[in-house]
């Protein structure tokens, strides 16, 4: 098995931790990983694409060597497949076929371990729900080296921790997901022009029958144009055959310069864009991939923040706090003179029963910041904001949010730790992550 040490961050490159990277090539090398030295504590790693720390660790094991099983009944799209492929691979294979996933992130190169664990959601989540809502059954490979099925109807509370439980739980070998039909790989989508907050959420709630939709916002724009934006809406096309197409996009060369972006350059960049998508607003039929991975196209966009890397905060808010929220949040950022490329604001769906997933009925704010000192004093600010709205923060894109934020946005972190001492007494799984916010630290 392959084993090196490694300087190793997720997406936003920061926090950067050295490790003890372990790639067992198959679930009968993992688990004599996990037997032969039963006292190390770990955490599993995917594709890496969660922002923060949550896949760091002092000891970290690759999941990408588990890729045994494929089997898809061509029928009735169910769909067993191993945690290490990613959703671009999976997709590679279905959509010639006649099938979707039923709930895509903003990248296709999250694993499908990964997509379990964090539970993603898509553009789709007022419809659909999120990812493990589609997800039949689990294999799990214990810290004991033990390997258990779990569904909703067997081991459902070791389900309902697994799913979003962010590897603490145990390593998801393999899922079982029913895909969704699919007579077209094209999407036609619409673009709609919004000249403030106000409006986005008037588009958001006017098109919530469409099946994807999404808003991009200027965060910096102000007075009485602050939160416009465009949103974007998608069906999957009904006609035509099924194909796919991969784009091969360009890439960030180097990392940029972090004096580069600041708010100067920022909101020329939001203004730019904003004047650019009202100027395209209209229909179209684009592939799937340009619709949901629009940024799978830049390679290594992430190196466009310099550096120090970057943080995205991310966080959902009830329906009633939503708006008054999410206001709140954007004006304390424009008065902190920070901004970000990347400003996304979704509708959700209601919650589902798993313990630590993110969803919840509601909007969810995603905002890029550069990573420099003067942030972190602006996030605690916006974590009491969002906990006075009755939200939470994504653990997907945390790498920094308080034990305190952390429980106050979780209620269900306790019954989650029954749970894990369940299936997991000496704590053997955990992350930088889940010390961090009390769940395998201090909580123990
Ligand atoms: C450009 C971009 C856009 C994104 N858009 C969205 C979005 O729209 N919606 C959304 O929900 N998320 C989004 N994300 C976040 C991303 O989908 C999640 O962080 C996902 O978990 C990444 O998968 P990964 O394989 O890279 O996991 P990693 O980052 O490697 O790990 C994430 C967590 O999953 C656990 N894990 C990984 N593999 C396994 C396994 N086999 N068994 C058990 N646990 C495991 C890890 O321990 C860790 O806790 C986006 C990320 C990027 C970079």
């Amino acid at each position: 098995m392959k084993r090196n040490r490694t300087l190793l961050h997720g997406w936003g490159r920061y926090p950067r931790l050295h490790a003890r990277l372990s790639a067992p090539a198959n679930v009968e090398e993992l688990r004599s990983l996990l037997r032969g030295d039963p006292a190390a504590s770990r955490i599993v790693r995917g594709s890496g694409l969660s922002y923060g720390d949550s896949s760091l660790a002092a000891d970290v094991i690759g999941g990408g060597g588990l890729r045994q099983t494929w089997e898809l009944d061509e029928e009735t799209g169910l769909l067993r497949v191993s945690a290490g492929f990613n959703l671009r691979e999976i997709l590679g294979e279905i959509v010639a076929k006649g099938w979707f996933l039923p709930v895509l992130p903003g990248t296709s190169l999250a694993s499908l371990g990964g997509a379990v664990a964090a539970d993603v959601h898509g553009k789709n989540h007022h419809r659909d729900g999120s990812f493990c809502e589609h997800v039949g059954e689990l294999r799990l490979m214990l810290a004991s080296g033990e390997t258990v099925t779990c569904s909703p109807d067997e081991r459902p509370e070791l389900f309902r921790a697994s799913c979003g439980g962010m590897g603490l739980t145990g390593i998801v070998l393999e899922a079982e997901l029913q895909l969704a039909r699919i007579a077209g790989a094209s999407m036609l989508s619409a673009s709609l022009p919004a000249a403030n907050l106000g409006q986005c959420f008037d588009l958001l709630e006017e098109h919530e029958g469409a099946q994807y939709s999404v808003a991009w916002l200027d965060c910096l724009a102000r007075s009485a144009a602050m939160g416009r934006g465009t949103v974007f809406l998608a069906e999957h096309a009904t006609d035509g055959r099924p194909h796919h197409r991969r784009r091969n996009g360009m890439g960030v060369p180097f990392t940029m310069p972090g004096i580069l972006l600041n708010r100067h350059s920022l909101a020329g960049f939001n203004s730019i864009y904003f004047h650019w998508q009202r100027l395209r607003a209209g229909n179209k039929r684009q592939g799937h991939d340009a619709f949901f991975f629009p940024l799978d196209g830049i390679r290594n966009w992430n190196l466009l923040y310099g550096r120090e890397g970057f943080l995205q905060y991310q966080f959902v808010l009830p329906d009633a706090a939503a708006r008054e929220g999410i206001r709140s949040v954007l004006e304390r950022v424009s008065d902190a003179g920070k901004g970000s490329f990347l400003s996304v604001l979704k509708k959700m769906g209601p919650a589902n029963g798993n313990l630590l997933s993110f969803p919840m009925s509601g909007y969810t704010l995603a905002l890029d910041f550069k990573r420099e000192a003067s942030l972190f004093p602006l996030l605690d600010e916006l974590d009491a904001l969002v906990l006075d709205h009755g939200g939470r923060i994504y653990l997907a894109k945390d790498a920094r949010m308080s034990e305190t934020v952390f429980k106050k946005g979780y209620p269900e972190w306790e019954r989650f730790l029954e749970i894990k001492r369940q299936v997991d007494p000496e704590f053997r799984f955990r992350s930088a992550q889940s010390d961090r916010i009390g769940l395998t630290g201090a909580a123990r």
